[in-house]
């Protein structure tokens, strides 16, 4: 089968052939239907030899979506044929992080050498692809695979981080969105059906701020020195009671500490290396909560997947194959994607 697979640190990847893993005991073998590209794909491929931690060749890819090809023993559920949604953050399964859905919390994984299908264990851009246990599957119940495909992070990430600041999202509140990419076209929308809230989205290109306004944002502003003064003034001074950060670069958490409100807070989901200073004297407005979240619970992906059946968010795609797939990943590191670059291996 074709797979696109990252090689050799610090090279492009590459569509190979290998072959069709068979499902062991537990396991599940997907035909993939749709797959998509993350920005943290590109992360995880510029880190350094010394620093990277998974093995090479590595099979790309954490958001999928696939129709069950085959079960290995003792599985019950799914049968062949079903169509269903990877949840990606794969715990141990046992300890409480697990057994209350937060896998992607489960302090035990990297441990035990449980890693995320496409980072670190083979992923979804390839034509089947091996999950691990019946757990981390979720049934599509209808939904378009290729819209699907996204939710499983894009998706699920957002939603993890707005359900943590929902309680301050009250009528009359002002959400961030910076950075309008995968995720932050999802935030927009998954903050307009979850909230009352007013929507400012920040992004760098004119195209990004375009979309925005299409999915739902109340106001698209250019990404700049002036955005959080900006802000202030769209808020009476108040500034916002929550700021999701999906760049995560020192720049827009500059943005995002001038302009979250008094005991607003301050999300941090992008890996952009940028930190932001808390406690007195670091400039925050008093009893601000910053927070780092990582992907998302299993619940809250039925829960995304329930919302997107219901036609209450979509995500707007580009369709690859799997021979572009390589492209695909260039034009994501050029800005050149709106929403996300989805593959059909
Ligand atoms: P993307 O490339 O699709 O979108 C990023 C967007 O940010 C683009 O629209 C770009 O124009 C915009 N941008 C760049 N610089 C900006 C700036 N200075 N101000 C405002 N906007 C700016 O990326 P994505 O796949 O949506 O991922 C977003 C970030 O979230 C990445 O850093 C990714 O690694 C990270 N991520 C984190 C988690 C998590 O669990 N915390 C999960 C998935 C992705
Ligand atoms: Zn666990």
């Amino acid at each position: 089968m074709k797979a696109v697979q990252y090689r050799r640190v610090g090279h492009a990847p590459e569509v190979v052939e290998v072959p069709v893993p068979e499902p062991g005991p537990g396991q599940v073998l997907l035909k993939v239907t749709a797959a998509g590209l993350c920005h943290s794909d590109l992360a995880v491929m510029g880190w350094p030899e010394e620093r990277f931690p998974y093995p090479l060749p590595m099979t790309l890819g954490h958001e999928g979506v696939g129709t069950v090809a085959a079960v290995g023993s003792g599985v019950e559920w799914p049968a062949e044929g079903d169509a269903v949604a990877v949840y990606g953050p794969w715990g141990c399964g046992r300890c409480h992080k697990c057994a209350e859905g937060k896998e992607n919390c489960c302090p035990h994984a990297a441990g035990l050498g449980i890693l995320p299908p496409g980072l670190g264990s083979p992923g979804a851009l390839a034509e089947y692809m091996l999950v691990d246990s019946p757990r981390h599957l979720v049934p599509l119940n209808g939904l378009d695979p290729v819209q699907a495909a996204p939710l499983t992070d894009a998706g699920l990430t957002p939603y993890h981080a707005i359900v943590k600041s929902l309680a301050k999202l009250v009528p009359g509140s002002t959400a961030v969105v910076m950075g309008v990419g995968g995720l932050g076209h999802l935030a927009v929308q998954l903050l307009r059906v979850l909230t009352p809230a007013r929507v400012v989205a920040l992004d760098v290109s004119e195209g990004k701020l375009e979309l925005a306004r299409t999915v739902g944002a109340h106001e698209a502003l250019l990404s700049d020195d002036a955005a959080a003064g900006r802000i202030r003034e769209l808020t009476g001074g108040r500034g916002a009671e929550v700021v999701l950060d999906f760049v995560g670069a020192q720049a827009t958490l500059a943005v995002a500490a001038a302009s979250v409100a008094v005991e607003g807070d301050v999300t941090i989901v992008g890996i952009g290396g940028g930190t932001l200073a808390v406690g007195f004297g670091g400039g925050l407005p008093f009893e601000v909560s910053a927070t780092f979240p990582y992907w998302g619970s299993r619940v809250e992906l039925m829960e995304v997947v329930e919302l997107a059946r219901q036609g209450l968010v979509s995500s707007h795609v580009e369709t690859f194959s799997i021979e572009e797939a390589p492209v695909a990943y260039e034009r994501l590191h050029a800005g050149d994607i709106n929403g996300r670059a989805v593959v059909l291996p």
